[in-house]
């Protein structure tokens, strides 16, 4: 395999993290601490092309490969996680679905404004009763002539609040399971949609996180994305994309919690040397950079396998988000310890990170559910290996 970046993904990757650096670092403990969405930087990133990295550039996107996607999101949550993950749901449950999924006007409508980052947008599936059940879902929508009427709530909303767009999930055919389930491009400004509160986190601060009532919402019959009933084959697809651009937050958090761990290790002294010359620091220190290549290798190799069209991408994925979000959370840990006290103060980037990481293994998919699709898949591949052996040992058989 060839792991060398193209000059374009070296430039991205140069040109974001010249932006992080330069335009976002200073400001993210306080917005951490004052909950400060950062609306603004946002902004320029996407004018830069974040906001639409993997859509053709006819529909106002970067038109890039998912290589260069993760080079940005790592870039981005290695100073900010919190804008990491605004930018992945912008990107990758939202632009990329309405992208493949929708129709010439809806993709005039909304991925134009999205890809180029003058809106962001929401991925509504999360119900406060289903999570990783996504199938259970009870929100409902009931046509009536040429609109469809809207009831439910939705949790969890990153992004909420704060989109021009949001991707919701409704049940259309409640016998149907998971069957009836239909995808719909929503505005904040159709009659009876409400942002009915934020939720109060343990990280990701200054990310918002709503919950959303929908109460008779109105939606055109021509919102609606795709054909009824494919809402959650839609939604389980974009989710696969979406868990490569969590690996990469993960990754990209665990770079920022590791060079803060390093420099701090070369100037914090105790018994007459810097902590950077005992072992045990060493020691946990090249765990944690042993553990980021490993993940980044993942994350890339999980990016190939997208841009190869490969059946199999989700699956790797999944590994690569399983891996990647529980190592940034081991990185995290060690980064607060290698700063002592320091790393437990809220002066210290390592805290906010700390912090930050715990979502990782949570969110797109909790870790458990990523073993459920990495087993199945390495069962499943199992099985029609047999199942091709036994085939082949009877058409050996016949032959004899
Ligand atoms: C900060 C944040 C942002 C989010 N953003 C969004 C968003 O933008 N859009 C959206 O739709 N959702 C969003 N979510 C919701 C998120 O995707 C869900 O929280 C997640 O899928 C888990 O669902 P749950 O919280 O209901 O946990 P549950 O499904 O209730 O799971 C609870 C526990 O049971 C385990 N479990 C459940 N089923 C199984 C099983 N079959 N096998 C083994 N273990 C199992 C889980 O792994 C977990 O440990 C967000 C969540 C957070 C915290």
């Amino acid at each position: 395999m060839d792991f060398s970046l193209t000059d374009d993904q070296r430039m991205i990757r140069d040109n974001v993290r010249r932006f992080m650096d330069a335009e976002v670092r200073s400001n993210v403990r306080r917005y951490d601490r004052e909950e400060k969405f950062p609306g603004a930087e946002i902004r320029r990133l996407g004018e830069l092309g974040c906001c639409g990295m993997l859509i053709p550039e006819e529909w106002g996107g970067a038109g890039l490969d998912t290589i260069s996607y993760v080079l940005m999101l790592e870039e981005v949550a290695r100073v900010d996680a919190s804008m990491a993950v605004a930018l992945s749901v912008t990107n990758s449950v939202v632009a990329w679905p309405l992208w493949r999924h929708g129709n010439d006007a809806q993709r005039h409508k909304y991925l134009q404004r999205l890809a180029r980052g003058e809106i962001l947008g929401a991925f509504c599936l999360t119900e406060p009763q289903a999570g990783s059940d996504a199938a259970a879902i009870e929100a409902r929508a009931v046509r009536s002539g040429k609109t469809y009427r809207l009831n439910g709530t939705k949790s969890w909303v990153t992004n909420g609040g704060e989109s021009g767009v949001y991707f919701v999930f409704a049940k259309t055919d409640p016998t149907a399971g998971a069957r009836g389930i239909t995808a719909f491009l929503v505005e904040p400004a159709f009659s009876g949609f409400r942002v009915s509160r934020h939720e109060d986190k343990m990280g990701l601060r200054s990310s918002r996180s709503a919950e959303i009532v929908f109460a008779d919402c109105e939606v055109p019959e021509e919102n609606r994305l795709g054909e009824e009933g494919q809402g959650l084959k839609i939604a389980l697809e974009a989710l696969d994309g979406g868990r490569v651009g969590i690996a990469a937050q993960a990754v990209g958090l665990a770079q920022g919690a590791l060079e803060a761990a390093a420099s701090y290790a070369k100037q914090r002294r105790a018994f007459g040397k810097t902590i950077g010359e005992f072992q045990a620091v060493q020691f946990m220190l090249a765990d944690m950079q042993t553990e980021i290549e490993a993940a980044r290798l993942l994350v890339w190799q999980a990016a190939q396998m997208r841009d190869a069209g490969s059946a199999r991408a989700g699956a790797f994925a999944s590994r690569a988000k399983l891996f990647a979000s529980e190592m940034a959370n081991r990185v995290a840990y060690k980064a607060v310890q290698i700063h002592g006290s320091m790393g437990y103060s809220r002066e210290s980037d390592v805290e906010r990170m700390y912090r930050d990481a715990r979502v990782l293994s949570i969110y797109e998919g909790t870790s458990e559910i990523q073993r459920v699709i990495i087993a199945r898949d390495l069962l499943g591949r199992t099985d029609k290996a047999r199942s091709e052996k036994i085939a082949g040992r009877s058409v050996t058989e016949a032959k004899a």
